[in-house]
């Protein structure tokens, strides 16, 4: 398998409830190096885009709104099959179907307030990863854990 990145959004919602550091953790216990973090306030404009797939829904102006009441954390995060990893560690949408042991599980009750954003597929995660950073905010720095998070054939 490849080494991937992928895009993480720490929602409103999750910096609200004071639980940055504790989602970062998790991603950062999994194995995932962070390549880029930085907390963004939102635009209906972004957010038009970044949701465009709901927008025939009833909930789309609020799902926006829900991401503008205070900043997002956006993470690169990076690992071998980050993107499915990632997706898994965060579980289905709505909090109240996913499993105890994933992060919406865990920590929420709600279909919208669900705690993070994370990327569907590799096409998003590359469109996505250019939509929240420049270039030159993607770190290229060694993860010297490495020989400890995989064995030489999974990368
Ligand atoms: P995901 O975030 O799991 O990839 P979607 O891309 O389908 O899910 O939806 C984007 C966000 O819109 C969700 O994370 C959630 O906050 C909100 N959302 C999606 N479907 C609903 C719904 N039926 N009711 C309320 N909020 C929803």
């Amino acid at each position: 398998m490849a080494l991937e990145k992928t895009l993480v959004l720490l929602k409103p919602c999750t910096v609200q409830r004071a639980l940055i550091g504790e989602i970062i953790s998790i991603f950062e216990k999994k194995g995932f190096r962070i390549c880029g973090m930085k907390m963004m306030q939102l635009t209906d404009e972004l957010l038009s885009e970044h949701y465009a797939h709901l927008s025939g829904k009833p909930f789309f102006q609020q799902v926006k709104d829900s991401m503008r009441v205070a900043p997002v954390v956006a993470l690169c995060l990076e690992g071998v099959g980050a993107v499915e990893a990632v997706r898994a560690l965060a579980g289905p949408t709505n909090g109240r179907n996913a499993n105890p042991g994933t992060i919406r599980g865990s920590y929420c009750l709600s279909f919208q307030e669900n705690i993070v954003h994370t990327s569907d597929s590799h096409e998003a995660a590359e469109i996505e990863l250019k939509r929240f950073f420049k270039p030159e905010e993607i770190l290229d720095w060694k993860q010297d854990t490495f020989s400890s998070l995989y064995a030489a054939d999974e990368f």
